[in-house]
């Protein structure tokens, strides 16, 4: 077995875009750091449409390796549920998110952070009250190992935050629910473009995507709210039995899972415990897109955590909550509040939208700078509280 050190500075559950990427910059501070993960394999299952914007790979300064690029991407169509669609110009790409996972792991465990897959952390240690540590089984062996300051980066479901008594609770309405499969096979419109099918017959509170993962391969999802007495699966199996150029095609993969697209918590910080990506909702609750946002969570996370280790103080955790949120946090919550109005359009409504914005250069919306579809909402007569 490889050497496991029984007490660290940092430990890390969940060794998502998240928990890799925390380490990664940890290791490159000299912080003695290990991520354990309960998958067999980093990066499998799947659980995502593996849409990945060039704006988040700019903003992280990565260079992507081309085994992790499953598809370039150059924009997108937007179809408004009359079929009517608007095209929007913006590059991307379609990732191959086990390669992804697998070389941010790499890359953490090459800056010096210990990577432990089929890992479950089943327990945290508590000592004269304060947690110390984690409990879990390494390889089929129990072990425990000490730690100064633990990151829950374990996903929506966050294990440590319940543990660690870091309130993650929030409305159904605010956990969508996603369905997809990897169809191989099929005819895609144009292999560089994603395609967003939007409607409340066809995705209530959500969207249907396609995203193309090669000439005439795609996933093909759906997110609707998860409080949905149908269930996502519902709604895909019924897109995709309307449509000739995909009900043809092969399953290669069923992926699906809960993306938290709001319920953003006011502090992520218990003593030393700290919850990054998915497990602290940071995902952009207008498209689900959660990657990214985990990743730039952990950056600021990373430099934190070096600050509080350097003053031996686990009380300077708590500036990660303000910096996320001067840096991030503020900007998703005004987005949360633009889906909030989105979401109650009729398709009607969604209509007269698309109509207004044919011809418009909406890149700016989907990058992120929302005002152009808050004034053509204005425009259009919607009441906008708060814009
Ligand atoms: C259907 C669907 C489609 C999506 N599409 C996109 C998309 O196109 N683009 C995008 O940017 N985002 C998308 N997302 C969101 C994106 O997948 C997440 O936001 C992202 O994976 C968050 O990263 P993370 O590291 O926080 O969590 P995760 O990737 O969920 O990683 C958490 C890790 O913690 C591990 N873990 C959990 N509990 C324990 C434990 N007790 N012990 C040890 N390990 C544990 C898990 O095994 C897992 O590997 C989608 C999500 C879903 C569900």
């Amino acid at each position: 077995m490889i050497k496991i050190d029984k007490e660290v500075d940092v430990i890390i559950v969940g060794c998502g875009p998240a928990g890799s990427w925390c380490a990664k910059r940890l290791a490159e501070y000299g912080v003695n750091v290990i991520v354990l993960d309960r998958n067999e394999e980093i990066g499998t299952p799947v659980r995502c449409g593996e849409g990945f914007s060039k704006t988040i790979e700019e903003r992280l300064n990565l260079k992507l390796p081309s085994f992790c690029i499953a598809q370039k991407i150059d924009g997108a169509f937007i179809y408004a549920p009359n079929g009517k669609f608007v095209e929007v110009k913006g590059f991307g790409y379609v990732l191959e998110r086990k390669m992804f996972d697998k070389w941010l792991a790499i890359e953490a465990s090459n800056a010096g952070a210990k990577i432990l897959a089929k890992s479950y952390v089943y327990d945290l240690i508590k000592e004269k009250g304060k947690i110390a540590g984690i409990k879990a089984n390494i390889v089929g062996e129990d072990m425990e190992i000490k730690g100064k300051i633990i990151v829950g980066a374990d996903g929506v479901e966050s294990m440590i935050a319940k543990k660690a008594g870091i309130n993650t609770t929030c409305s159904p309405f605010l956990v969508d629910s996603g369905f997809e499969y990897e169809l191989a096979n099929i005819k895609l419109r144009d292999e560089k473009k994603l395609e967003i099918f939007l409607g409340n017959e066809v995705a209530p509170r959500g969207y249907v995507w396609i995203f193309p993962k090669g000439k005439n391969r795609a996933n093909v999802g759906v997110g609707i709210v998860g409080s949905n007495e149908k269930g996502a699966r519902y709604y895909l199996d019924k897109f995709i039995a309307s449509r000739e150029e995909l009900r043809k095609g092969s399953i290669i993969e069923v992926k699906g899972g809960a993306i938290p697209v709001g319920g953003f918590l006011r502090d992520m910080v218990k003593e030393n415990v700290l919850l990054v990506g998915d497990a602290a909702h940071q995902v952009n609750p207008i498209h689900g897109g959660g990657i990214g946002e985990a990743m730039t969570a952990s950056e600021i996370a990373a430099k934190v955590i070096k600050k509080a280790l350097d003053k031996n103080d686990s009380k300077v955790l708590k500036e990660y909550n303000t910096l996320w949120y001067k840096s991030r946090g503020n900007t998703l919550k005004k987005i949360e509040k633009l889906r909030e109005i989105v979401e109650k359009l009729s398709d009607d409504q969604l209509n007269k939208l698309a109509e207004a914005l044919e011809g418009e250069d909406i890149y700016d919306i989907t990058h992120g700078n929302y005002l152009k579809l808050v004034k053509t909402l204005l425009k259009l007569g919607f009441k906008l509280a708060g814009f």
